[in-house]
């Protein structure tokens, strides 16, 4: 008897990880490849997030990667 197992439908394009849903997808991405990136970059997150104009960009570039999955 075959047992189809739903989930892990989406992979990171990153590194290939899979995940049941956007929303772990995208925690993922935030946490493994979003956040160090910036980092690497000498970009001061926390900073970022009190200026509203740095703030949009990451909200921005947080819905492209949301337009993706
Ligand atoms: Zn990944």
């Amino acid at each position: 008897m075959k047992v189809l197992v739903r989930g892990n439908s989406i992979r990171c394009s990153q590194c290939e990880k899979m995940f049941p849903s956007g929303y772990e997808y995208r925690m993922h991405w935030e946490s493994e490849h979003f956040y160090p990136y910036l980092k690497t970059n000498s970009f001061d997150f926390k900073r970022a997030l009190e200026d509203a104009s740095y703030n949009r960009n990451v909200e921005r570039l947080i819905k492209e990667i949301s337009n993706n999955i």
